[in-house]
This record gives structure tokens, C-alpha cells and sequence, in this order.
């Protein structure tokens, strides 16, 4: 397909990228037609913290169990945890769930389409709004996640990482970029993909990327200043330990008692009732009258 495209202002041609989407873009049902602007949403809430393999089962069982704002809203909170599975984060679950309950009451079941609005909803932040408006409604608004903050770090201001986010200055560098003839939402797409399978933080692939005057690679791949970045661990960590106890209310539908939550991490004590305590106080597990446990929604 040819684009007639305005002249690019950097040195990241629009069509030179999307000739490269349409060839190299993965096949992700989300991305498929007929998705409605509701299952594009719930897909950019679950990645947000989690890789795309660990999203794509949950996904596409998700969306056929409750394939709209009002049929989510109808699940309880409890149903809505188990089936958040092992994405992690789940408070992303419940405010999900939140946010179908707004739509479906608010909104006569239609997921708006304009940032500001999208922005008030249960969940939605700044990138998911940007996402949802452009993806779901194709407008022409920049959409930064790591990946698009990585590449433009690269290919436009010859630097091997992004550095501290700054909402302005990453806008207005996408904004920059972005075609004006009704592809911006391609673009956006194509610029996320590109920092997801090509120019990845540890090994970009240089030979496959589009970008041909990107300038970090001309500079010749000149280190970053900072400090080397350690990985994030999991094991040992808070979260391991929600997530545990987690598990072992999503696989009881009836509340389960302290001993037998406690026997989901016997390593630190201390760590355990902190984990419980968190947990509590976002709301995810309440504390029954009799001392018993349940996840939100399940308890009598
Ligand atoms: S040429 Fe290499 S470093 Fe530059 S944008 Fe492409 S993959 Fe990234």
C-alpha cells in the first residue's frame, strides 16, 4: 500500500516505518478488525506491566466471557480476579472492573473517544487514554511507552537510553513525527513494534530496523552516561508474597482462614502479614467478621 506522506522533520521517515509495519507487525488479535474500542482497552490495561505472551490466553478468554463494559460490570470483583490469572499488578483487575462499571452506567456501554475524558475513567492514565484514542478511534494524539521513548532516544537524539520520562518533552518528540494524513495511528503502532521487536533495550537489530539515519547508530553506539540499571528482581520481593497469598483465595471460592493463608509463605513473617495487610488496604482480599479471608466480591 503507498502512503503519500508529508516531509518528514527528523530522520524517522513515516513511510519507510509503516512499509516496514505492514511487512514485520506481529499478529495480535487486538490489533484484528472488529475488535471493539472496549477490548482494546481491557488489552492495553493488561499490558501495561506484563509481557504480550503472558497477556495474549487471558485476553482472548477475557474478551469472549465478557465482551463488553456492562458484561464486565455484571462479574464480580472475585470472578474478575481469578480471571486476571498471573498477569500480576491485579489492582489493575479491579480497577478494570471499576472502570467497565462507569462505562456501562455513565456511558451507555461506549468507551469514549477523546483523551480528556478517557483520563477520568477508574485505571486510565495518560498512556492509556493516548493508546485507546488512538488505536481504537485512530486519532492523531503521540502515544509513549518505554519502547517509543527508547527508540526515539536513539534514532532522533543519538542517546542509548531514554532517561528520566518527562510527559512534555516525549509528546512533543512523537508529535513531531507523526503524519498528518490520517496514518498517525499507523505510525504510532509501527514506532511501539519497532522499540518491541527491533531496537529492544540489550540487542537492537540494526540490519532489520527502517530507521536509516537513526543517529545513536551513526554515532557509533556511543554507551549511556548513567549508571548501569539492575534488573528488576521478583523472587523474595512483596509482590511474590501477594502473590501467593493470592493464589490461594483464587482457588477457594469460600474464605479461607489465617492458617491456611499462612502456610503460602512461611520464609518471613514479617513480610507475610505486610503482604496481607497491602492487600487488604487496596481492597483486593476483606477480613470476614469471624476472622476468615476472601477475595473482594466472594465474601458473604
Ligand atoms: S538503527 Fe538500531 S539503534 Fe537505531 S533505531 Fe534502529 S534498531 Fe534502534
Amino acid at each position: 500500500m503507498a502512503h503519500i506522506l508529508p516531509y518528514a522533520p527528523m530522520n524517522v521517515s513515516p513511510e519507510d516505518l509503516l512499509s516496514w509495519y505492514e511487512r514485520s507487525r506481529r499478529d495480535l488479535p487486538w490489533r484484528d478488525p472488529g475488535v471493539s474500542p472496549w477490548q482494546i482497552l481491557v488489552s492495553e490495561f493488561m499490558l501495561q506491566q506484563t509481557p504480550v505472551a503472558r497477556v495474549l490466553p487471558i485476553w482472548t478468554e477475557w474478551v469472549a466471557r465478557w465482551p463488553t463494559p456492562s458484561a464486565t460490570a455484571a462479574a464480580s470483583a472475585a470472578d474478575v480476579l481469578r480471571a486476571w490469572g498471573k498477569l500480576g499488578y491485579p489492582r489493575r483487575a479491579k480497577r478494570l472492573h471499576e472502570c467497565a462499571t462507569v462505562i456501562a452506567r455513565d456511558y451507555d456501554d461506549v468507551v469514549p473517544d477523546d483523551v480528556d475524558t478517557l483520563m477520568t475513567l477508574p485505571g486510565v492514565g495518560s498512556y492509556t487514554a493516548r493508546a485507546v484514542a488512538c488505536f481504537a478511534y485512530r486519532q492523531p494524539v503521540p502515544v509513549v511507552d518505554t519502547n517509543v521513548r527508547r527508540v526515539m532516544a536513539r534514532a532522533v537524539h543519538g542517546r542509548a537510553d531514554a532517561g528520566t520520562p518527562s510527559a512534555v518533552r516525549d509528546h512533543a518528540d512523537v508529535t513531531a513525527l507523526l503524519p498528518e494524513n490520517g496514518v498517525a495511528h499507523q505510525f504510532s503502532a509501527a514506532l511501539m513494534e519497532l522499540g518491541a521487536t527491533v531496537c529492544t533495550a540489550r540487542t537492537p537489530r540494526c540490519g532489520l530496523c527502517p530507521v536509516s539515519r537513526c543517529r545513536w547508530r551513526q554515532a557509533g553506539y556511543p554507551p549511556a552516561d548513567g549508571p548501569a540499571r539492575r534488573p528488576q528482581t521478583y523472587a523474595g520481593t512483596d509482590r511474590q508474597v501477594r502473590g501467593r497469598l493470592l493464589d490461594v483465595l483464587r482457588d477457594n471460592t469460600s474464605p479461607v482462614t489465617r492458617a491456611q493463608l499462612d502456610v503460602a509463605w512461611l520464609t518471613d513473617t514479617e513480610q507475610r502479614d505486610r503482604a496481607l495487610d497491602s492487600l487488604l488496604a487496596d481492597g483486593l482480599v476483606t477480613r470476614m467478621p469471624d476472622g476468615r479471608y476472601a477475595l473482594v466480591g466472594d465474601a458473604p
